[in-house]
């Protein structure tokens, strides 16, 4: 482990996260993710460079609009450094190699997804097709062809999954159990961590948001956090964890 390398990538973390905000936050509203530059949402005013620096910014001026005091949300912030820090996790996990590509590419896409569907319960079809696409060409130019094609299969296998999945969902509780973009994004996760552990991370992620779903709930919070960041916080934590197949069989093994 070497401090300036974790901190050059925490840094490049919180700066790309800065920019997943912007796209999770504008691609469900159809704006375009370049213009207009960031402002503040109360007054307009134009942030300048100075006030962009990921977390820093935030913390200086205290959350607030430089110009005219009012109130900005942690939301963002928050994000950036979750980005920060997860890309840090990768680098300790997966090295300074080519093998950590694929998991960068798939927690910057958790994120844009994560963030849009907390704010607008939409996971939106463009960010899933960019980003299936990049891992498919990554996978095949690190991994060769053969790896690419098994790639799609278990992306297949998982979102057949995931539709019986739903649709046994919706039965049991007589709503809509989970939308759409969940499954299209199980295509993606069963790519990446294979078949087994994509529909693993349903699991975890459920267990994840099982306690914080009653939480909000007694809070008498009314707004409904949708499945989407838990699933892709099951996912992480697999991802991180290197959870694969040869793991779930030593566990019942012993
Ligand atoms: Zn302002």
């Amino acid at each position: 482990m070497n401090i300036l390398i974790c901190t050059i990538i925490f840094v490049i973390g919180t700066m790309l996260g800065s920019f997943y905000n912007v796209v999770g936050y504008r691609i469900p509203k159809n704006e375009s993710i370049i213009y207009p530059q960031s402002h503040c949402p109360n007054c307009n005013h134009r942030l300048k460079p100075y006030e962009l620096i990921p977390i820093i910014s935030y913390i200086i001026q205290k959350g607030r609009c430089r110009k005219c005091n009012a109130k900005i949300s942690p939301f963002y912030m928050i994000f950036e450094f979750l980005t920060g820090f997860l890309f840090l996790i990768s680098y300790l996990t997966f090295g300074l190699t080519t093998n950590l590509i694929i998991p960068l590419t798939l927690i910057s896409m958790l994120i844009i997804i994560t963030i849009s569907d907390y704010l607008y319960m939409i996971i939106p079809d463009s960010v899933l097709i960019i980003f299936a696409t990049g891992i498919l060409i990554e996978i095949g130019i690190l991994y060769g062809i053969d790896k690419a094609l098994i790639s799609i299969l278990n992306g297949a296998l998982a979102f057949i999954a995931m539709f019986l999945l739903k649709k046994f969902g919706d039965f049991i509780f007589k709503r809509e159990s989970m939308g759409g973009g969940d499954i299209k994004l199980m295509f993606i996760l069963g790519m990446v961590l294979s078949f087994p552990i994509a529909l693993l991370s349903v699991f975890v992620g459920s267990l994840i948001g099982l306690p914080i779903s009653l939480i909000m709930l007694k809070k008498g919070s009314d707004h409904i956090i949708p499945f989407g960041p838990f699933l892709a916080a099951g996912a992480i934590l697999l991802l991180l964890t290197k959870v694969d197949i040869n793991t779930i069989i030593n566990f019942y093994k012993y």
